[in-house]
């Protein structure tokens, strides 16, 4: 069994919401080259895997038919020339147009393949065929049920779990959503989030007080049978490597062992560096590594390595391919044999007709970025940060974590004669 597969296809250059727009394809694109120069896609534990289009029945899985209607109408149109006025109207109420996402040709389907990835990296990794995945094209967090938002048109982890646990019935599959980026996980919060106890989601990120889209606090922890499984971490701007892997450390831990998950699926946005110019938060490559490396390392003590690793954020051209590069390089198994720098030639193609945002040589930034130093010698921002990341770290175990413990602690009662039964009537036909 090849440990790793990675999701790579040309057909990921269709989401493309136009030059001007920060989420553009080259972060996806030259992470690819940045992996293939280095050929850890050659690695015999490793295996290229094509996606696919999602299909229309997959999508309704998350979203309405109404709006993945408009959104082939706009495809289709877009085809034949200008957007017609009606239809320019019309994408307001889903959030299409002008701001965040512009419609663009081939939007649908550019959109279908980025969720068809997905589903094939959970498959691939629940059926066994693989441990782990990488999805770099995936993570489209923000995406609602009925419509667009935040870069995002259709939200691929959601609907890649819901196929998962639809395919998977009487599995009573438990899944992990852990989100690393530095905007709030709502998409695939509000998916989830009174319906279900399969699916249990953490989100860190930078506290929707100053940050897009403005919500995930604490306080937000899922409704009914949901209570306790929607889970929140907010940090304030500025949190750097070690206090956001202090919290890290003390809270996800706890509660990955209280779910017991059987797949993991992690969104990696690196938006979190001191240098995205989206985002506020202090970490550098070698933060963003270590959170990799320790997600990877509960999927391995709790799923036995179960992980679908999807993309996300990540606005610094110079960042993204080298952090997820190692994201990928730690699911392959060969994180230590990276070098140090980037060989020389490799790095000319990479930034070929680049005059901006040029990729450094090094995977692991020297330090963070000259503001992030100034505070962290500053003791007044520090105390601060101390008590904010205390009363997070106290209210996510005292307040939230039993919570899960108890659901846990009630399924396992209800689940355990049922299987003591089941024992019993085969040792009974045994006999
Ligand atoms: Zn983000």
């Amino acid at each position: 069994m090849a440990r790793t597969a990675l999701i790579m296809s040309d057909a990921f250059k269709a989401y493309n919401f136009g030059k001007q727009h920060p989420l553009k394809p080259e972060r996806v694109l030259l992470t690819w080259e940045l992996i293939k120069g280095l050929h850890l896609h050659e690695n015999p534990n490793c295996v290229v895997m094509e996606p696919r289009l999602a299909t229309e029945e997959e999508l309704e899985l998350f979203h309405d038919k109404e709006y993945i209607n408009f959104v082939k109408k706009v495809s289709a149109a877009l085809e034949k020339g200008p957007l017609p006025e009606d239809l320019e109207i019309g994408g307001l109420k889903y959030n299409l147009g002008p701001g965040d996402n512009p419609v663009f040709p081939k939007m649908h389907e550019g959109s279908s393949i980025v969720v068809g990835g997905t589903i094939v990296a959970v498959d691939a990794v629940y059926d066994g065929v693989v441990e782990n995945a990488f999805q770099a094209g995936g993570g489209l967090h923000h995406a609602q049920a009925d419509k667009a938002s935040g870069f995002c048109i259709y939200n691929d982890s959601v609907i890649a779990i819901k196929h998962l646990l639809q395919k998977h019935p009487r599995e009573n599959l438990k899944v992990l959503y852990i989100d690393v980026d530095a905007h709030h996980a709502d998409g695939v919060q509000s998916a989830f989030y009174t319906d279900t106890d399969n699916v249990l989601t953490i989100s860190l990120h930078e506290s929707g007080k100053f940050l897009f889209p403005g919500t995930g606090f604490i306080e937000e922890k899922g409704i009914g049978i949901h209570e306790g499984y929607a889970v929140n971490i907010p940090l304030l701007p500025y949190t750097y490597d070690d206090l956001y892997l202090d919290i890290f450390d003390d809270v996800v831990p706890r509660i990955v062992k209280a779910f017991q998950p059987d797949l993991i699926v992690s969104q990696n946005g690196v938006d979190t560096h001191c240098t995205d110019p989206l985002a506020q938060l202090g970490l550098t490559t070698k933060g963003q590594r270590e959170i990799f490396k320790h997600i990877h390392e509960l999927a391995k003590k709790y799923c036995k390595g179960k992980l679908v690793a999807v993309g996300g954020g990540g606005y610094n051209i110079a960042v993204v391919p080298r952090s997820w590069t190692m994201l990928f390089a730690d699911l392959l198994g060969v994180l230590d044999q990276l070098p140090a720098t980037i060989p020389a030639d490799l790095l000319q193609k990479l930034n070929a007709g680049r005059d901006t945002d040029l990729i450094p040589e090094y995977f692991i930034d020297p330090g963070p970025s000259d503001e992030i130093k100034m505070r962290m010698n500053d003791f007044k921002f520090l105390d601060e940060f101390e008590l904010y990341g205390q009363e997070m770290r106290y209210r996510v175990n005292n307040q939230i974590l039993p919570l899960i413990e108890k659901h846990e602690a009630a399924r396992h009662a209800q689940i355990a004669p049922k299987t003591m039964v089941k024992k019993a009537e085969k040792s009974a036909k045994q006999k």
